[in-house]
Parts: structure tokens; sequence; C-alpha cells
């Protein structure tokens, strides 16, 4: 596979970063995912305005324009020949001649910059999609900015695993009792015909597929309620689903070991995925 490292266009095992790289070292840094399908970059401008953000929140500069950035983009999928997968973005604040806890100064010490992509044929025809996953319950153990996308992905990656241990997909985070989001996925109820998802703050990541599937919710007349939710609540919810840029919409089945309804996919969920698929389609670029 071709990579991005810094300006260049390399073989993944010719791709060099420094052992100083304060990526690396302090998690010092920024990622994003944006999803391909028919080869396509799906919701591109999202994806850029949010680096954007987590770049302007962390006091970062920014290293390449969003011109370049989807010239990047496109070229590795050209290269790689992606149909169906993910772009992988990263940038940190670069290696500096040693490790400080002090910021370098960015004039002599320069970002690194890093793409790649994973081809995954049959993403947007998962057959998980027809069957749902299954959730446990977690402490939402994270730092407080969770709304700024950092390679910072120790917790989310336990939970993870604790999911796997006990036999299930994933986590759901809970907060003083409510549900923040999953390990890499926000997360949604619904009761009839009615949405429920966390309002957006610095509890959770501001999902650029939560955005789109609110939108397009609202525009086919579905009802979306941005509240807190329990997971209690959630138990007794009709449906539930997750979205991120590489699941789409994808729908919970269990929660804790509890069925929702009779334990199979709902028509809410099926419904918004097609229509994300759809509509976000018609917008890739
Ligand atoms: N929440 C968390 C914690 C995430 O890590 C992610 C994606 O990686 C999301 C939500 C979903 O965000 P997006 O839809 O932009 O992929």
């Amino acid at each position: 596979r071709t990579v991005y490292v810094n300006g260049e266009y390399l073989p993944e095992n010719e791709a060099k970063i420094s052992i100083f790289d304060r990526g690396f070292l302090m998690a010092d840094g920024v990622y994003e995912v944006t999803s391909v399908l028919e080869g396509k970059l799906i919701d591109f401008d999202g994806h850029a305005v949010r680096l954007q953000r987590s770049l302007d929140e962390l006091d970062m500069q920014t290293p390449i324009s969003k011109e370049d950035l989807l010239e990047v983009h496109r070229e590795l999928v050209r290269v790689n020949e992606i149909d169906e997968g993910m772009i992988y973005l990263q940038i940190t604040r670069g290696a500096p001649d040693d490790r400080d806890f002090v910021f370098p100064d960015p004039e002599t010490t320069p970002q690194t910059i890093v793409l790649f992509t994973q081809n995954k044929p049959g993403l947007a025809n998962s057959p998980t999609a027809k069957t749902g996953i299954k959730v446990i319950s977690i402490e939402d153990e994270r730092w407080g900015r969770r709304d700024i996308k950092t390679v910072q992905l120790l917790y989310p990656s336990m939970g993870k695993m604790m999911a796997k241990k006990a036999g299930k997909d994933d986590a759901w985070m809970v907060e003083d009792g409510f549900v923040t989001e999953g390990t890499s996925n926000n997360a949604y109820i619904v009761k009839g015909n009615k949405i429920i998802t966390r309002a957006l703050s610095n509890d959770i990541l501001h999902g650029i597929t939560r955005a789109a599937v609110l939108r397009f919710a609202r525009e086919a007349q579905m009802e979306v309620e941005e509240r807190n939710f329990t997971i209690d609540e959630a138990k007794q919810a009709d449906e539930a689903f997750i979205t991120s840029a590489s699941t789409f919409v994808m729908p919970v089945v269990e929660i804790d070991g509890v069925s929702l309804g009779d334990g199979k996919v709902g028509s809410v969920t099926p419904r918004l995925r097609e229509i994300y698929l759809e509509e976000s389609l018609k917008k890739a670029i």
C-alpha cells in the first residue's frame, strides 16, 4: 500500500517518523477517518471542518490546506485502488529534539502528517447491519474534551476489549448515569418514530455521521430529540443504533444482555441507514 507522510507518497514499509514525535510520546495529535464508497469520499467537507476545529482547540498549526488535503485523499484512493474503505489521517505536533511537556515552537518543529488507506470491500453491504450488534455499558473514564478528536484512544480501546471479553461487540459509555457515546461511535435510541441522542457538548465527539443522519432524519419528517438518556431507558427502547464514518448507521439489538424489542433489527434503523447511504453517496466527491 502507498501511504502519505509529510508531503511524500511512499510504500508503507519505507515510511518513517521520529521516535521523538509527540504523537507517539504524548498522544499529542488529532485524526480523522473518512469513508470511501464507490471510490468517492463521504462527507470530506465535514471531516475537514472538524479537523480544523480539533487543531484550533489544541493550538496547533494547520500544516496543509483543505484543497491539498482533498488531493492527497483522492490520490491515495486512486493509487491504492480503493472502492470501499476508509482513509485515516493523523496530524501531530511534530518531533522536537527532545521530550518536553512544553509545546515546541512550530517555526522550528514542523508537524507530522500521515495518511493511509484501509481497504474494506463490502463495507456498505455489511451483514452485521442485518443482524445488529450487542453492547455492554461501562463507566466513561475519558478526559473532559471528547469533542476534540485526539489520538488518545486507550480508554475506548479498553472498553472495546471489555466488550469482546464479555462476548459482545462494543461498549456504550455512561457518565453521571447517562450514556455519552460508544467507544468509537455516537449512540441513539428509538421510541416509536422518535430518534433520541445526546446533545452536542464537550462530553462527546461531534460525529460527522451524526450530523448527516440527524439532518436526513429531519428531512424525512422523523422526530429527533437531542437529550440525555440512561441505560435503563435504552433497554426499554424499541430500537437503538450507533453511527460513525466506518459503520454508517448500525443497529444495536442488545444492551447489557437485555434484548431490545424482539431482539431483531427494527424498522427505523434500516431505513435511516438506507437514507444515509443513498444521500451521502449523492454528495460524495
Ligand atoms: N464518537 C467517538 C468517540 C468516535 O471515536 C467516533 C468516530 O471515530 C464517533 C463518535 C463518530 O464520529 P464520525 O461519525 O465523525 O465518524
